[in-house]
């Protein structure tokens, strides 16, 4: 049992489109907590990178036999004689970490995700978040719960947002966005006019790279072969973990609240 005023971390986790978002706004508002996704830590690094106007290739600092980045300090030497008035070179490293795998379309390795993780967890005190997208392997798990140890703090809870497979997939490959002002379709649950295009726009609707059934397919198998194995170590490590369901019979902003805090409740003192 925990007070809820003394909740430190929460993780949301579940498939990619079960619904988690709106469970995430749930706890950032009642419990006064920031939002830490592992994607938006990726995009800020990348920004503070390229906004720093570093030049070079960036393979020069990857070492492809190992496997591995070259040792910081060499990074960080290019980085302090091309840029010898940048105040914090850290966000500039960290991105230039993110970025080489950005531009290699590769996948990004635990030890990097890691870094990158930490050192936005650590401006938090290491508390204060509700951890989206992070951990999604067994080792950035090992890893997250080496940081609370060693820094004193905790994760209280997991909020586990269900949905079917089939759910997910029919959302997913029928879902068509307008590419002009973004506005989200579905060919089956909320069509546009004609069907075809957006009916502010007139623009044909497109479907998203990320949409179609074998990319659904493909984060499916990442939940069961990955994220599955993680919430089993962390559940080892006696962390609770609820189970929300992602699909609400009347969909309210009300129904949302009601859906996660009626399973939370019964954990806080
Ligand atoms: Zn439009």
């Amino acid at each position: 049992m925990v007070k809820r005023s003394d909740i430190q971390n929460i993780i949301v986790t579940g498939k990619s489109g079960a619904g988690k978002q709106p469970r995430i706004d749930v706890l950032v508002s009642e419990f006064g907590l920031e939002q830490l996704s592992t994607g938006n830590i990726f995009r800020e690094y990348v920004g503070s990178f390229d906004d720093s106007g570093f030049k070079g290739d960036l393979e020069a600092f990857y070492d492809e036999i190992n496997d591995t980045f070259v040792k910081d300090e060499f990074i960080e030497k290019a980085i302090k004689e091309q840029l010898p008035d940048l105040e914090d070179i850290r966000p500039v490293f960290l991105g230039l970490k993110a970025k080489y795998f950005m531009n290699s379309g590769r996948f990004v390795p635990n030890r990097t995700t890691n870094e990158l993780f930490a050192e936005y967890f650590s401006k938090g005190g290491y508390k204060g978040f509700v951890l989206d997208g992070y951990p999604r392997t067994p080792d950035q798990a090992e890893f997250l719960l080496y940081l609370c140890e060693k820094n004193g703090t905790r994760i209280d809870l997991i909020v586990l947002v269900n949905n079917s497979d089939k759910l997910i997939i029919d959302r997913t490959v029928g879902r068509r966005i307008c590419p002009s002002c973004k506005k989200v379709h579905h060919i089956e649950f909320k069509p546009s006019r004609d069907g075809i295009h957006c009916d502010d726009c007139g623009v044909e609707l497109v479907q998203r790279a990320d949409d179609t059934a074998e990319r659904i397919q493909m984060r499916l198998f990442e939940f069961y072969d990955k994220v599955i194995p993680t919430l089993d170590i962390l559940e080892k490590a006696g962390i609770p973990i609820v189970t929300v369901e992602g699909n609400l019979e009347v969909f309210t902003e009300e129904n949302v609240r009601r859906s996660v805090m009626e399973r939370i409740d019964p954990l806080l003192e």
